[in-house]
């Protein structure tokens, strides 16, 4: 027999897991994105997409898909999916791993800040702003027209105020690109969520120019297991989940 497992994906720690957990045999996973992204990298596994209606339509979807246990392996600031798989494996009795990342430690430069509209309180009039926080939360800087935003995207972004303007790219960053984009821009400031993991360049660009860093810290994940790494939460799977038995 199959053991179903669900992922909810939208991080390179998921992907990883896809392709880990797919390789097992007696298990089935189903990768979940929320479809924000129009050209996702692919996921090794089935995949589905968009959201499930809050936390009773995803209680709902594992209920009818019989699933054996869930891996959160979205994005540390996705707050809402997180606290919405909480609830639901909590009300069908489901298993649930969050996969959470450790986070950056603070450095020498860094204001860490409790959230966006934080960060944008923070900024000093005539900022110029190299912003890597994503697209899904701009309102609190196009308020701060007083300030010049470049604006980081995997994917362009409608309706931007003139102040923000975007730069399209796609992750990895080099070092040395970080630097040079810094100075091109005579950024004064880097706006960053603490999301831990690879994308550390900027940080060390910001150190190396001395450009202050405003830091949005994370939130808490909703009680239960966490596993830092992919190594982790396969290992949770293999503890947690009867495959093939
Ligand atoms: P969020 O605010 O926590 O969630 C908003 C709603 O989007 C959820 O209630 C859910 O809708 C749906 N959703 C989110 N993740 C989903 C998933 N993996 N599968 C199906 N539905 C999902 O999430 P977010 O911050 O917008 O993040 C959306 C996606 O982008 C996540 O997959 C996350 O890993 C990824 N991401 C987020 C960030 C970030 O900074 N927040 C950065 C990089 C990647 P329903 O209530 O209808 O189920």
């Amino acid at each position: 027999m199959t053991a179903r497992i669900l992922l909810l994906a939208g991080t390179a720690e998921a992907r990883a897991l896809a392709e880990r957990l797919s390789a097992l045999p007696g298990l089935g996973v189903t990768a979940s994105l929320a479809g924000v992204t129009a050209e996702p990298l692919p996921i090794a596994a089935e995949t589905r997409r968009g959201g499930f209606g809050g936390a009773d339509g995803l209680a709902r979807y594992l209920r009818q898909n019989a699933v054996a246990a869930v891996i959160d392996a979205t994005h540390p600031f996705a707050a809402q999916m997180a606290a919405n798989a909480a609830a639901a494996c909590v009300a069908t009795g489901t298993p649930r791993l969050k996969v959470l990342r450790p986070p950056w430690q603070p450095r020498p430069g860094w204001q860490v800040v409790a959230d966006l509209d934080a960060a944008a309180a923070a900024l000093p009039p005539g900022a110029r702003v190299l912003l890597t926080t994503g697209r899904k939360e701009i309102a609190p800087f196009a308020a701060r027209a007083d300030v010049s935003f470049l604006l980081r995207v995997i994917e362009p972004v409608a309706d931007l105020p003139p102040h923000i303007r975007q730069l399209v790219a796609r992750p990895p960053f080099a070092l040395a690109n970080e630097i040079a984009l810094m100075q091109a821009e005579s950024a004064t400031h880097l706006v960053s969520k603490n999301a831990g993991g690879p994308g550390r360049a900027k940080l060390d660009a910001a150190a190396r120019l001395a450009i202050p860093v405003l830091m949005v810290a994370r939130p808490d994940p909703p009680p239960g297991p966490v596993a830092a790494t992919v190594e982790a939460a396969v290992a949770w799977v293999a503890e947690t989940v009867a495959i093939g038995r």
